[in-house]
């Protein structure tokens, strides 16, 4: 049953693409892949297409049409669609702005695993995404060379079982609930199996973008697990918010799945305090904790996206100014060779 609180009218209305199936790896199949026929399905005109097309720079269109589905037909500055449609400003370069911005690669044990903090490991599970965010910091990342099958994971799982430390394993990628359940749920019980992990942590943009992925037999096998399940899902605007996401997260939480928002502060998409103060309110009325506002990492190809320190600052501290303290997520920077995430106070 749907908690009555989220069952109300939902704010944003859809538009009409064609029907949606409900099985997600059809939805997966379906994905709009090129700008045209992302524009196109936003009845954008021949001519106004030949306006926004850009270069992709080697990070194919990737967006679900549930995710499409939430956008304003025919408006450019659209929040959402500015997240996945390629921009003629990806091809500006900037000394500051380079392809491993976090130095992951330096944090790599074992091929798939990246363990840079204590206690925890970030296990890379999937090597691809059901969306591909344009702002993404991993959008240049080697994936070919991380690939992970089900018998690769082998290595990866041996170094997290030498390690006694670690009592956290957060899968990543990619986008772990981009795996099929047979291959999620064998990696699952896999970690199961190591005695000192006592939490589960996903991050996962699909909860939002399709959230049909959201399945009963994925909550009843994360219900099920021996684990604390925490589900740390990536939304940047209310908009994404829709009926759909709404009961995706509530059927996590009926499964006693743990769920946090990370964000990150996006130029022209989310960065007025009227976008950050909808956007925690909407998901709190799902049941999810706004807990890391990102300042946007200096990825090559995404310096239109940059706001910067002084800015998100400032916006934080409008927020604080406003809203229950609950509602303010943390600002944070992740930072290369830093033992943990940075934390900003507002201005
Ligand atoms: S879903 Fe996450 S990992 Fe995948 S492209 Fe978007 S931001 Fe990057």
């Amino acid at each position: 049953m749907i908690p009555q609180s989220i069952t109300q009218v939902d704010p944003f209305s859809l538009i009409k693409h064609k029907s949606l199936p409900n099985d997600w790896r059809a939805q997966m199949r379906e994905a709009y892949r090129t700008p045209t026929e992302l524009l196109t399905a936003l009845d954008f005109s021949p001519e106004q297409q030949v306006e926004l097309l850009a270069h992709d720079q080697g990070f194919m269109t990737l967006v679900p049409r549930a995710f499409a589905q939430k956008m304003r037909p025919q408006d450019p500055t659209d929040p959402l669609l500015l997240q996945v449609l390629p921009q003629a400003q990806e091809a500006i370069s900037h000394a500051e702005f380079n392809n491993d911005p976090l130095e992951e690669a330096r944090f790599n044990p074992v091929p798939g695993v990246v363990h840079k903090y204590h206690g925890r490991a970030l296990l890379i599970a999937a090597s691809h995404c059901a969306i591909n965010c344009r702002y993404c910091f991993r959008r240049h990342y080697p994936y070919d060379e991380q690939k992970r099958s089900r018998n690769q994971w082998q290595e990866s799982l041996n170094y997290i079982s030498s390690q006694t430390d670690i009592e956290e394993i957060i899968l990543s990628g990619g986008d772990p609930l981009a795996l099929t359940d047979s291959l999620l749920f064998d990696l699952i019980s896999a970690i199961e199996q190591i005695p000192h992990i006592k939490r589960l942590r996903i991050h996962s943009r699909l909860p939002i973008v399709l959230p049909q992925r959201i399945t009963l037999e994925l909550c009843q096998r994360l219900e099920a697990s021996r684990l604390t399940c925490v589900m740390v899902v990536h939304a940047n605007h209310a908009n994404e918010l829709a009926l759909d996401v709404a009961q995706a997260c509530a059927l996590l939480r009926m499964h006693k799945v743990q769920l946090l928002n990370q964000s990150v502060l996006l130029a022209n998409i989310n960065d007025n305090l009227e976008c950050l103060k909808n956007l925690s309110e909407r998901l709190v009325d799902l049941g999810v904790m706004p807990y890391y506002l990102h300042l946007p990492d200096r990825v090559a190809g995404t310096t239109h996206f940059f706001v910067s320190l002084e800015r998100c600052q400032t916006l934080v501290a409008q927020m604080q100014a406003c809203m229950s303290g609950y509602l303010v997520p943390k600002l944070v920077r992740e930072e290369a060779g830093k033992l943990s995430k940075t934390l900003y106070s507002p201005n």
